[in-house]
């Protein structure tokens, strides 16, 4: 059966190559070599470290709505 149905670590998602963009982390300015999604040029972007943070001081409580 499928194991892997909602359970367990997500699959990492494609990465897109942004290496040539020559991207840093806003934040720390970290060089971004790639990222889950497709870079917004009007946006800034963060690494790993900074998104994950940014997202637990967002408010961990998106599914109480
Ligand atoms: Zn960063």
């Amino acid at each position: 059966m499928a194991h892997d149905f909602q359970a367990g670590p997500r699959p990492p998602r494609q990465k897109v190559d942004v290496s040539a963009l020559g991207l840093k982390c806003a934040q720390c300015q970290t060089p971004i070599t790639e990222l889950p999604f497709q870079p917004d040029p009007n946006r800034d972007v963060y690494c790993d470290n900074c998104n994950r943070a940014r997202r637990q001081s967002f408010g961990p409580r998106d599914y109480s709505r």
